[in-house]
């Protein structure tokens, strides 16, 4: 083998290396999405199965402690989000108490001439008391 054979050897072992690094990659990405695809599956099942024997079509005394699980789940998911909800409205009505700083355009200290908060009772560059 001469110097051009070994270079084009070398060559062919590094593209092939490369697409099979591209192949697995690819399966990887297939693999991950398979996997997905199969806990979607059995998601479905289980809300099948729960829905059956909720209504009473299945009886099924081996499922029960799944059942109680989800039913409690439920519960916290309901009570959580019932906080959330309220949390919520809670805020919105404090809302109003929350202090909006404004500067007026134009109000300015009569001491040192500096722009200063609608609220302010003194001006914070000078110290001198603003009128109201
Ligand atoms: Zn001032």
């Amino acid at each position: 083998m001469d110097f051009f054979d070994k270079l084009t050897g070398i060559a062919g072992t590094v593209t092939g290396k490369a697409a099979q690094t591209v192949n697995l990659g690819k399966t990887g990405v297939k693999l991950t999405s398979e996997k997905a695809a199969l806990a979607d599956d059995y998601r479905r099942l289980g809300e099948y199965y729960y829905a059956k024997v909720k209504v009473g079509e299945i009886s099924d005394d081996e499922a029960e402690p799944f059942i109680k699980a989800i039913d409690k789940t439920s519960e916290n998911i309901a009570s959580l989000e019932q906080q959330m909800k309220e949390a919520k409205a809670n805020i919105l009505l404090s809302s109003p108490n929350i202090e909006v700083k404004v500067i007026q355009p134009g109000r300015t200290c009569p001491t040192c001439g500096d722009k200063v908060y609608v609220s302010s009772r003194y001006c914070p560059q000078c110290g001198s008391k603003l009128e109201e």
